[in-house]
């Protein structure tokens, strides 16, 4: 079910974001329990409405993780990856290599 696939998709996308950002894995649940709720009030008869709301529901996630989510450390400016010399923005913490800034609260040097 291709639902099914883009679902998988979207919560990879903002469980890898939080996790650049240093937060939980919140979002990821929310998102995807949202979106299952609304699949269940579509078989109470909400019909394509239901479609429409529970993409919605997943995006309004995902915008909110990158525009207003709170808590996670950031650091002061862009930055360049030293291993892969990636650039990062001040709220990745952890590049998609896996290196850890040394300016984040859980580093200890190279992760
Ligand atoms: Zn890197």
């Amino acid at each position: 079910m291709l639902e099914i696939l883009v679902l998988i998709g979207a919560a990879g996308a903002i469980g890898t974001r939080s996790k650049q950002r240093g937060l939980s894995q919140v979002y990821v649940v929310v998102a995807v329990s949202g979106w299952l709720v609304l699949v269940g009030l579509s078989a109470l008869g909400l019909g394509f409405a239901g479609l429409i709301l529970r993409w919605l529901w997943v995006g309004a996630v995902y915008l909110y993780l990158l525009r207003f989510a709170q808590g996670g450390a950031r650091v002061a400016s862009r930055w360049q990856c030293p291993d892969c010399t990636l650039f990062n923005d001040g709220e990745t913490l952890r590049c998609l290599c896996g290196y850890l800034h040394p300016d984040a609260p859980e580093s200890a040097g190279r992760p």
